[in-house]
């Protein structure tokens, strides 16, 4: 799967909240069915800023985030990772690659966080959002015939509610949570559970759960003094989706995963805030604006 021409402006941006420089990690462009990304939002209002394929998908990037300070390099979410077949199966791992339209040849999760001159072995710490696919499939890789931690030397966060429901998934989700994402994380005993949210729990970076994607998903939030960036994962996936009603199809509990987003993008009137986007195929991250009782895009960035 390509990507077209963005029909927004798009803003150049350097950032850095406290001691992080903030790097976006883009993992690779794949493909989502247009209908379940915009819920009940009609494709007539969608296809213009998302024009979908002949088999109705739109591009979808799978965007980490570096944190790159003096002592530490975090890493937030893992893209779809590669290794399908290994990973999944013979018969799973073929169809998959072809499924999402994984886009293979461009920049994936390892290059990107060399541009950055960060190598695997360098990455001190992996946040977690959630456990589906696109989200932790670069947190293993296969090595010898095994499947084992992509970052050897790192501490993977999740909240141990979305690990629970990772094991046991619901018939919704069962296509989204694979074993091969997370048993190798428990055998390595580098899984670190977190039960709820958690403030400052590394220097200056938060946790948020909700539940109404999935069960234990956490929005990450950086911030210092004067601003702060939420890493949004599946609660704001582009940044067609901060209107309120504009939800994705996949979200499990609708009006639950409304609520919890309007309470994050209310934390933007605190201070100077970016919400950055895990799928979005274009920008990286937008400021916002209220109007009414909704939100809208107020400016779209890219990061430098
Ligand atoms: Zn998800």
């Amino acid at each position: 799967m390509t990507k077209t021409q963005p029909t927004h402006d798009i803003v150049k941006k350097h950032l850095k909240i406290g001691p992080y420089e903030v790097h976006a990690v883009p993992t690779g462009i794949f493909g989502l069915d247009g209908g379940s990304m915009f819920g009940t939002v009609p494709k007539v209002l969608w296809e213009k800023s998302n024009p979908p394929d002949e088999k109705n998908r739109i591009a979808m990037e799978a965007r980490a985030l570096l944190l790159k300070s003096k002592d530490r390099n975090i890493l937030i979410d893992t893209g779809n990772g590669s290794d399908f077949i290994a990973k999944y199966g013979e018969k799973l791992g073929s169809k998959f690659a072809e499924m999402y339209a994984v886009d293979e040849n461009g920049p994936n999760l390892i290059s990107s966080l060399k541009a950055h001159g960060v190598n695997p072995e360098d990455v001190t710490d992996v946040i977690l959002t959630h456990l589906h696919f696109d989200h932790a499939g670069g947190a293993t890789k296969a090595e010898n015939g095994k499947i084992v931690p992509t970052f050897p030397k790192a501490k993977y966060y999740l909240q141990r509610s979305n690990l629970e429901t990772a094991k046991n998934p619901n018939v919704r989700e069962k296509a989204s949570y694979f074993q091969a994402n997370f048993q190798p994380l428990l055998d390595a005993g580098v899984l670190q559970f977190l039960d709820g949210d958690a403030k400052n729990f590394i220097s200056g970076i938060s946790l948020i759960v909700s539940n109404g994607h999935t069960q234990g998903h956490q929005v990450v939030q950086i911030e210092d003094s004067e601003k702060q960036l939420f890493y949004c994962g599946d609660v704001i996936p582009t940044s067609s989706h901060i209107r309120s009603a504009w939800i994705m199809g996949y979200d499990l509990n609708p009006l639950e995963i409304i609520k919890e987003k309007g309470e994050l993008l209310k934390l933007s009137q605190n201070k100077e805030t970016y919400f950055y986007f895990e799928h979005d195929p274009y920008c990286d991250m937008a400021s916002v604006e209220k109007i009414n009782e909704d939100y809208k895009v107020k400016e779209r960035f890219s990061l430098t």
